[in-house]
């Protein structure tokens, strides 16, 4: 395993979200490199100091009346009930969930988004799983996600503009199958993710991981765009797709 694919599994791999194989290979790989073996001990003293150190509240009563009426009945009586630790230990845990899904601090699904977008993009670099429709020709791509799809993803070959259609697969982002196609520009490969969505929204870039993400909406489709390429190029590719 190379320094970049251990960087994008350590998180899970401190958490102990990994399978076996993934596991033991990360392990392997942190005993012989003093960097990412740095990295992990980084992301555990950050584990230690969140749990040992983040504030705890207990909930007043106007807080519990205002959770209990957002409940079902018999969830409400459970929180009339509980004594106030109980509820307090159940804050934090939700506090801590949301902490651990939305790293940017906001409760927008777009970080949670960002996070399923990187993992991905490196599932489909480390699993050699690129594409299942191996084609540089639209015509090829396009018509392979249907009946796949409940809707028709727009697939334009760019490779006048330098970005060269390579194909498409199926992938899974914040609960639900969405259309994945590859576009590769000099060595470089892009994961390009796209799905129905609402009002449009001008590209937004992030990074996370080493990687770049552009998302956008338009014409009522959200697309996510991940690669190691610079951040402009991610933004060319939105202005053109
Ligand atoms: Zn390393």
């Amino acid at each position: 395993m190379t320094c970049r694919e251990v960087e994008g599994l350590l998180g899970a791999y401190a958490d102990g979200e990994l399978d076996l194989v993934r596991s033991l290979d990360t392990e392997a790989h942190v005993r012989e490199c003093a960097a990412c073996s740095a990295s992990l001990e980084r992301l555990e003293a950050l584990h230690v100091a969140v749990s040992s150190q983040a504030p705890y509240y207990s909930a007043s009563p106007e807080l519990r009346r205002k959770l209990a009426s957002r409940m079902a009945p018999r969830e409400r009586w459970a929180v009339v009930r509980s004594p106030w630790w109980v509820l307090a230990a159940a804050c934090l845990v939700a506090a801590l969930v949301f902490w651990k899904v939305s790293p940017t601090g906001l409760g927008t699904g777009s970080a949670a988004i960002e996070r399923d977008v990187v993992a991905a993009h490196v599932r489909s670099l480390l699993a050699d799983h690129l594409m299942d429709v191996p084609s540089s020709d639209r015509h090829t791509v396009k018509p392979w996600f249907a009946g796949k799809l409940d809707f028709a993803p727009e697939v334009e070959d760019l490779s006048a503009q330098g970005f060269t259609l390579a194909g498409g697969r199926l992938d899974y982002i914040n609960g639900r199958t969405v259309a994945a196609l590859v576009y590769r520009r000099r060595q470089h490969t892009i994961n390009v993710f796209t799905w129905p969505a609402g009002a449009d929204e001008s590209p937004q870039a992030e990074g996370m991981q080493g990687f770049h993400v552009v998302h956008w909406v338009k014409h009522g489709m959200a697309w996510w765009a991940v690669s190691d390429l610079a951040e402009d190029e991610l933004r060319e590719l939105a202005r053109l797709l």
